[in-house]
């Protein structure tokens, strides 16, 4: 290919060789910044050495930890250094003691700044917080589940034991057919239909067994005739009522929510 002469051409070429001179240049920095770094091997008075090498941790973030961390330890993992330098601060509290927040890795230093910075990382509020109180609110966490866990066993043990008819009167009831109906339609982007035939006609929501009630039912939507003959099969749980009967108005309040999610416009 020809060169074009011309003084923007030149002007071009001349950035770009002065681009790949600093990257060369930068390269070469960092690999006697390496040397050095493990050069501090050679000081002989270990607190002095490893004084230096956090100084030059914190101060100039530049050069490799792992070099730093093996000129002054003899180990190249960082962590051989964090543990020995201990933690600094830099003017951060914990959210929830609001004790000074010990920082002790680069690493950290980072995720504590970019929290301050950011929203609320845990769901209980806080954007950074102390070791001590992570563990906290986690092992409180732990306890809210644990009773959430109980009571909600102990609710499945209470609707297990209820006739079903009654069960079909229930809260519980009614939130598992929804999000059964909300589930399907999600699935099929279309009109509640049978399950087994497609029809629109009368329609319930029947068992296929009677596990984990209130806690994952096992469903499935049917109309009329399908009901009776899966019924007459044996393949229906509990004997069908009126509880089971999907209503005109639970219909229209599932499809318009889906609707809603989907912004799907109306109907015909
Ligand atoms: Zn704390
Ligand atoms: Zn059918």
């Amino acid at each position: 290919m020809d060169k074009p002469d011309c003084a923007e051409l030149e002007a071009i070429l001349a950035t770009a060789d002065e681009y790949r001179a600093t990257e060369a240049r930068l390269k070469a920095l960092k690999t006697q910044g390496s040397a050095q770094a493990q050069a501090l091997a050679g000081i002989t008075d270990k607190r002095t050495r490893l004084a230096a090498a956090t100084y030059a941790y914190w101060f100039a973030p530049e050069i490799n930890a792992s070099d730093l961390a093996f000129g002054a330890t003899g180990r190249a993992h960082p962590s051989a250094l964090n543990k020995l330098m201990g933690p600094v601060s830099i003017g951060v509290n914990c959210e929830r003691c609001d004790r000074d927040l010990p920082i002790t890795s680069r690493t950290q230093m980072k995720a504590v700044l970019d929290g301050v910075q950011g929203v609320a990382r845990f769901a209980e509020g806080y954007r950074v917080i102390c070791t001590p109180c992570r563990e906290a609110v986690l092992a409180a966490r732990d306890v809210a589940y644990r009773e959430e866990d109980r009571l909600r066993s102990e609710r499945q043990r209470v609707l297990a034991a209820m006739p079903y008819a009654d069960y079909l009167e229930t809260e519980d009831w009614r939130d598992q057919r929804d999000s059964f109906l909300s589930c399907l339609i999600d699935l099929r982007h279309t009109d509640l239909g049978c399950e087994t035939c497609g029809s629109q006609g009368h329609r319930g929501v029947f068992h296929r067994s009677l596990d984990r009630l209130g806690a994952g039912d096992d469903l499935i939507l049917l109309c009329a005739p399908c009901a009776t003959v899966l019924q007459g099969a044996g393949k229906l749980a509990g004997p069908p009522c009126e509880g089971n009967q999907l209503k005109a108005s639970t219909e229209q309040r599932i499809v318009a929510a889906h609707d809603a999610r989907y912004d799907c416009g109306p109907r015909d």
